[in-house]
């Protein structure tokens, strides 16, 4: 299957099987906002779940909260996203269409030979890293780039667009003051530190963990849930003594891609890209790439944000955040390595992962399925319970086997369609588990399991279901 189908066919099944549909849809749909439905939002939650526990559970040192969304004001001029948070962008005179200049670049790259686009990227990071606006406006010039809706290359200058998205806070005009929706949740978090050391009696070192929506407003927002107008992210902070920044840089990113391989998901569809250009903040920063349908491209960042943002909150709030370091009686401002993961981009890579047309044909006849092969651990729905006919008592046991297992994990009951039509539609939805309810059950409480992946089926006593479930979606 080409790429480019492998992300329709994606888009389409997630539309029809109840896992993402476009924001607003019936007003035409907002751009690159979406809403995950009743088998995404479950899926979702998985995720968010696994990387909570990941984070929080497995490690005796990182603890969790839920920040607000609203900050105060300050905190955006502190972080220094008021004044540095843009892309540098460029506008198609004739088309009116606005390109985020490395997109644009890069699209570019894709319809030339690898040799000379590789040194076209080369060239425009070392463009980015130094800021260098007219350089990057005589490279696009040079090479003709042209703009993919009027065809013509007649573009404005560079510029800067900051991403952040304001709003007013207050009840009366007087009052009314601008605020930002948080661009990433980690200011939340460095705004909390001593609040968290202090009631938490946390030792250096150790982390904060989050989960919660960011707001960008991105110029070029496409790729389906990969770049989206207001998105999820999961980050971890972590507070380390100044000078062992680089071990605990190198300790998060294997911890990281031991995570993301924990997943079920081979070694060589991921890669690091290590930044060239780094934030205002890093003194060390890479990208964690997934081969996604359409390419190689950034999921999660782990980046080394020295004491920049405590400092810069110390100095614009006037209150201390330093820490008291009992084994050496010294005071010091942390130094922080950051985690973050786009919540959103891990379900499209789970999705992308999981997605599979299966010929099925034999020489005699031609059949094909659509399957989700989501881990266990992860699938919205983990166990169907099919009764093979509506009659004859079988819906009652199905409906106590789901009562034995719901409070364990979700269930589905489904008792139309044949029983082939109905395990196809829990492929489609990526059910690891469906048993099978027929007349024999009522003789000896035997049932039929049939595994998604495999389609091979056996009889085991139904009593048994609910723990090898349990024992096959376990997350540790
Ligand atoms: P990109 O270069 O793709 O814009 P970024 O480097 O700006 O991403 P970070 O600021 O490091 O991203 O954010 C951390 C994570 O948040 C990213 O790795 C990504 O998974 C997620 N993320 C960032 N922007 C978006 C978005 N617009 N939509 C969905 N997820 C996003």
């Amino acid at each position: 299957m080409a790429n480019d189908n492998k992300l329709a066919n994606i888009i389409a099944h997630c539309k029809e099987y109840g896992f993402v549909f476009q924001s607003s849809e019936i007003y035409d749909g907002l751009s690159a906002v979406y809403d995950y439905g009743q088998n995404g939002a479950e899926l979702k939650r998985n995720i968010r779940d696994y990387w909570w526990k990941s984070m929080t559970q497995m490690h005796d040192n990182i603890v969790g909260i839920d920040a607000a969304i609203f900050m105060h004001p300050t905190v955006w001029k502190a972080s220094g996203h008021v004044d540095n948070f843009s892309d540098p962008m460029i506008d198609n005179k004739d088309s009116k269409k606005r390109y985020r200049v490395d997109h644009l670049i890069e699209a570019f790259v894709e319809t030339i030979d690898k040799e000379k686009g590789d040194e076209i990227l080369q060239q425009m990071e070392q463009l980015l890293a130094a800021n260098d606006f007219d350089g990057l406006k005589a490279m696009i010039d040079a090479n003709k780039m042209k703009c993919s809706i009027s065809g013509t290359c007649n573009w404005t200058e560079v510029r800067q667009f900051n991403l952040m998205f304001s709003t007013e806070i207050g009840s009366v005009a007087e009052e009314a003051n601008v605020i930002y929706l948080r661009p990433e949740t980690a200011q939340g978090i460095f705004v909390n530190f001593l609040n968290v050391q202090k009631t938490g009696r946390m030792k250096i070192p150790f982390g904060i963990a989050q989960t919660g929506k960011a707001f960008r407003n991105e110029i070029v927002a496409r790729g389906f849930i990969f770049r989206m107008r207001e998105f999820e992210q999961m980050e971890m902070q972590f507070f380390v003594k100044p000078g062992t920044q680089k071990e605990w840089y190198d300790y998060w990113k294997e911890t990281r891609m031991k995570w993301h391989l924990s997943l079920g998901i081979s070694a060589d569809k991921y890669r690091f890209h290590d930044h060239v250009k780094l934030a205002h903040y890093a003194d060390m920063a890479c990208d964690i790439e997934y081969d996604f349908p359409m390419g190689f491209k950034e999921v999660e960042g782990v980046h080394s944000r020295t004491d920049f943002d405590l400092k810069q909150h110390q100095q614009f709030s006037g209150k201390k955040l330093t820490y008291f370091d009992t084994d050496i009686n010294q005071h010091y401002t942390p130094y922080v390595i950051e985690t973050s993961i786009g919540l959103d981009r891990t379900v499209m890579m789970i999705l992308s992962e999981a997605y599979e047309e299966e010929d099925l044909s034999t020489a005699d006849k031609q059949d094909s399925r659509t399957v989700l092969r989501f881990p266990p651990m992860l699938a919205p729905i983990k166990l169907a319970v099919l009764p093979l006919t509506k009659k004859d008592g079988l819906p009652e046991i199905a409906r106590d086997l789901i009562a034995q297992c719901k409070p364990h994990f979700k269930c589905f009951y489904e008792e139309k369609d044949t029983i082939g039509k109905r395990y196809r539609r829990q492929d489609a939805l990526g059910t690891p588990f469906c048993v099978t309810i027929d007349h024999q059950t009522k003789e000896d409480n035997m049932v039929t399991i049939r595994y998604r992946d495999s389609m091979l089926q056996e009889r085991v006593p139904m009593e048994q279901i609910k723990n090898m479930v349990l024992e096959k979606i376990k997350m540790f």
